[in-house]
């Protein structure tokens, strides 16, 4: 019974597979947050270089993977492909189920497939400087370990609540030598005026996103970086989703049903996209992105017109969104905590060619318990979202009695989230109900754009 299907490092894939010309419509523009005119590629120079706003719109099909990225690709891909045996057994299932595991990067995350990339842009660009945000601290630590690959430095704004209460990201940061502030800080307007108001915030996401491009934009040298939610993004996570179909090739097996977790929707996009190729092709795979109850942006949301960051600095993208000032309650899957959506995965959400699920964050570590002792490997927080896909899909097969292939991304281990295991052990873990007014409230300031 073969468990693991790997593939050499010369069949790390060579091109990146972009979704846009397979859209079932046109792709969305995105509108200027002062001035709500479409954005130019010279609005967004000042923040990303040339090569990725090229990505951010490119009809090309297949994109090609600099060789100076594949060479630190080799550094953990192709990452494996699981057969879960022991998790099949344990439910009793009649379905295969098949796991990609991205938790073998340096940083234990799926996040590096991008952040490479985006420094080597950068590196070629000129660029000397990055600044970005982190919430828990997965990204930061993968851009931290990217800037130092190609010799820039780094800033990042790091979520006060994170900053204080989980060091360990912290620590990697610094480690792999970037520069790591609390935010709020004082080192932007946007910050110093939350911190006039209430000295004590513990800050958020997209406020540390609006100190991130505040710095960027203020500094000749320095370049804003994002890890989800934009096209570029999902576009480099392609490699996880490419290389699965070569592992499920050699395990003779084609999948009925696709999963991920989805937060700014990158990893899912990551898994998902080079099969929606198929779909669209007329193969019948589902496609499923999983996401808390907390903070349901795909199965809640509206599909509207918003922005991407708190402040409303960032472009304005139509998307599914629970609304920009949106805060979410601070389950421990900090990832998933994103008010809105890849517009990419929601354009896809609204043809219909993508499904939503929204799931609890008990529930979602009862699977992370079954998953690590059965299959070994200690989950993330997040991806225990997409193991809980997994295993309802798993006993709904058994249910009724049929076969069926199922593959899920892993998209992190949780060697660093282990305060949430025992949070979750000593019962002090509780679900969050649909914050149903708060959206309401949240959803009644949304931008409107000029088309
Ligand atoms: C950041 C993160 C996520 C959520 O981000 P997406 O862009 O939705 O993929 C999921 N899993 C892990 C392990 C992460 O670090």
């Amino acid at each position: 019974m073969q468990t693991k299907f790997l593939l050499g490092e010369n069949q790390i894939p060579t091109h990146w597979y972009n979704v846009i010309p397979d859209l079932p419509g046109p792709l969305e523009p995105a509108f200027h947050p002062g001035t709500k005119k479409p954005v130019t590629p010279e609005d967004l120079l000042p923040i990303f270089p040339m090569a990725l706003v090229e990505q951010e719109v490119s009809q090309e099909r297949w994109i090609r993977i600099p060789d100076e990225v594949r060479e630190i690709y080799r550094l953990w891909r192709p990452s494996p492909l699981f057969r879960a045996h022991r998790l099949e057994q344990a439910l009793g299932t009649p379905a295969k189920l098949y796991y990609k595991y991205e938790g073998v990067s340096p940083a234990g995350s799926h996040k590096p497939n991008t952040a490479i990339p985006q420094a080597y842009y950068n590196k070629q660009a000129g660029t000397k400087r990055i600044a970005t945000e982190t919430g828990a601290g997965q990204w930061g630590s993968s851009i931290a370990l990217a800037a130092r690959m190609f010799g820039l430095e780094c800033t990042v704004y790091m979520v006060k609540i994170s900053f204080t209460q989980k060091p360990y990201r912290k620590s990697m940061m610094q480690l792999w030598g970037a520069e790591v502030i609390a935010s709020p800080s004082d080192r932007t307007q946007v910050g110093r005026a939350v911190l006039a108001k209430d000295p004590q915030n513990q800050g958020s996401l997209g406020l540390a996103i609006s100190e991130a491009v505040e710095d960027a934009v203020g500094r000749e040298d320095t370049h804003y970086a994002l890890g989800s939610v934009l096209n570029h993004v999902c576009l480099h996570q392609t490699v996880i989703g490419l290389e699965a179909k070569e592992q499920l090739k050699l395990a003779g097996d084609y999948p009925d049903v696709v999963i991920g977790c989805h937060g700014g929707g990158s990893n899912f996009a990551g898994i998902a996209f080079p099969f929606a190729a198929d779909k669209a092709a007329g193969k019948p795979v589902r496609l499923l992105a999983m996401e808390p109850t907390s903070c349901p942006t795909l199965t809640k949301g509206v599909y509207a017109f918003d922005y991407g960051d708190n402040a409303g600095m960032v472009p304005i993208m139509a998307m599914y969104t629970l609304g920009h000032d949106f805060m979410p309650p601070g389950i421990h899957a900090g990832g998933l905590r994103y008010h809105g959506a890849s517009p990419l995965v929601s354009q896809l959400v609204k043809a219909g060619i993508v499904e939503a699920r929204a799931v609890g964050q008990l529930s979602c570590f009862d699977a992370a318990v079954q998953f690590a002792r059965t299959e070994g490997i200690i989950p993330a927080p997040e991806s225990s979202h997409a193991i809980r896909g997994a295993i309802d899909e798993a006993l709904r097969a058994k249910e009724e009695g049929k076969q069926r292939t199922i593959l899920f991304n892993v998209s992190g281990h949780g060697h660093v989230d282990m305060a949430a295991y025992d949070a979750y052990f000593a019962g002090r873990l509780e679900d969050f109900d649909y914050p149903a007014d708060k959206v309401k409230e949240s959803l009644a300031h949304l931008p409107q754009v000029k088309r």
